[in-house]
């Protein structure tokens, strides 16, 4: 068996290193058009600030594929052909099951010129050499990757302004009220509800005009599907729980779209979910029968020393919820603070959550279970956790949060 993998993202170095596991016989050929082997997108950032170097993010590099004897190609896949199993790069090769895993790219909703964008490595590098020699960026998007990126450029001195089109910063993963507590908690210029029209020469054209020494434009994602074109492709490939595309043909990962826990139909666009989906794409392809589990788009991030987390529905979702900011240790031993809040269904289950402060990512890894599991919020107030003076009050802010909405529903 031949399986070619296309991409060597989180989605394609996976699947190729679960087909080895599954298949040690089949021949295995990645093709990645960027050469560094498989590395953290995730860790960007933190190339761009300097905390890591370009090689520190580099997590299986092209020495450790030959180890595995997976044959992993520095070459760009220009064209496939479906019906008569030929992939063209360098040169053509025939396969038995193919793996796309061709990621997306940023997705810009205005006219650019001259501005970059954070996706791979070349991108991080770059925005490094540009911010050594600058005094001042704008960023445009409060999201997950502008607020990251605009921490690393302001670790290094520069001055950041940040424009959000939405009324307030990580609009896709934390409600108005848990961003505007955030925002009392962390020292940045936003400027939000502004919509951009234009940008050129470090000029950004919106109600105003903003100027800086460059500008970095993080506005969400679209998939790469360029050379899928017998794939069924809407927000991106489509595929199911098994991955699978079309007969013998498999996607993974941001180049897909997938239904998730509560049945909405969404791009994929989390690392974590395209490791998951290139496992399930690459035992498929080489003879399993492995689901993913629908996702519940699970995130967490760390801004200015904040640990910040989410999952599941959001307010505009349900209309049960309750927010409780309670101490992470007993009152009386004056520990941090952590903001907890959770929303349920009319029938009183779990469907969402979002947390601020020290652990919020472990609470919300919790709640994730309990999403998963269908609990009401009458037993999540009800299960037991640890106590201890140094380390846990003996109701902690999940149980609180859930008691909340319990009292609420009895009314
Ligand atoms: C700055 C940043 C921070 C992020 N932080 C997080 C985070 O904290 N948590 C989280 O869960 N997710 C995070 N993400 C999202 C996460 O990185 C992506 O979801 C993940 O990388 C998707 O993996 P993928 O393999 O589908 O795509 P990618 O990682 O984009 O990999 C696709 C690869 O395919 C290659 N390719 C494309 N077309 C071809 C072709 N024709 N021929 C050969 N090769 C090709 C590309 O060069 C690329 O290397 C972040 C993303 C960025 C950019």
């Amino acid at each position: 068996m031949k399986l070619a993998i296309v991409g060597c993202g989180a989605a394609g170095a996976t699947a190729a290193q679960f087909a080895r596991k599954y298949d040690r016989k089949a021949s295995i050929v990645v093709f990645d058009k960027e050469g560094y082997g498989e590395y953290s997108k995730c860790a960007l950032p933190m190339v761009i600030s300097g905390e890591l170097s370009w090689n520190d993010v580099i997590e299986y590099s092209p020495r450790w594929f030959k180890n595995a004897k997976i044959d992993y190609r520095n070459e760009e896949v220009h064209k496939i052909d479906f019906d008569s199993k030929i992939i063209e790069a360098n040169e053509e090769m025939e396969y038995d099951k193919i793996v796309i895993a061709t990621g997306a790219m940023t997705s810009i909703p205005f006219k650019m010129q001259g501005a970059y964008t954070l996706r791979n490595m070349k991108d991080a590098i770059e925005i490094k050499k540009i911010a050594e020699k600058s005094k001042d960026a704008i960023v445009i998007g409060a999201g997950l990757i502008g607020l990251e990126v605009a921490e690393s450029l302001m670790s290094l001195g520069l001055k950041v302004k940040i424009l959000e089109y939405m009324p307030s910063i990580l609009p896709a993963m934390v409600d108005e009220d848990v961003a505007s507590y955030l925002l009392k908690k962390i020292d940045i210029d936003v400027e939000t509800k502004c919509r951009v029209k234009e940008v050129y020469n470090n000029i950004v054209e919106a109600d105003e005009n903003y100027e800086a020494d460059f500008v970095v434009v993080a506005t969400g994602n679209k998939a790469s599907v360029e050379i899928c074109n017998k794939c069924r492709i809407e927000k991106g490939i489509v595929v199911g729980d098994d991955c699978k595309a079309m007969e013998d043909v498999y996607a993974a990962g941001d180049c897909t779209q997938i239904k998730d826990f509560f049945g909405r139909i969404m791009p994929v666009g989390l690392g974590s979910i395209a490791t998951r989906q290139g496992m399930i794409a690459g035992i498929n392809a080489a003879g399993g029968n492995e689901k993913l589990l629908p996702p519940l788009w699970a995130k967490t991030t760390k801004l200015f020393n904040i640990e910040i987390a989410s999952v599941g529905l959001m307010e505009k979702d349900v209309n049960i919820h309750s927010k409780f900011i309670g101490n992470l240790l007993p009152a009386y031993m004056k520990g941090d603070k952590i903001l907890i809040k959770l929303l349920a269904d009319e029938d009183g289950v779990i469907v969402g959550a979002q947390a601020v402060g020290n652990g919020a990512s472990l609470h919300i890894n919790k709640i994730a279970l309990a999403i998963y599991k269908k609990m009401k919020i009458n037993e999540l107030a009800r299960i037991e956790t640890t106590y201890a003076p140094k380390v846990a009050p003996v109701f902690d802010a999940v149980t609180i949060a859930s008691q909340m909405i319990e009292t609420r529903m009895r009314k």
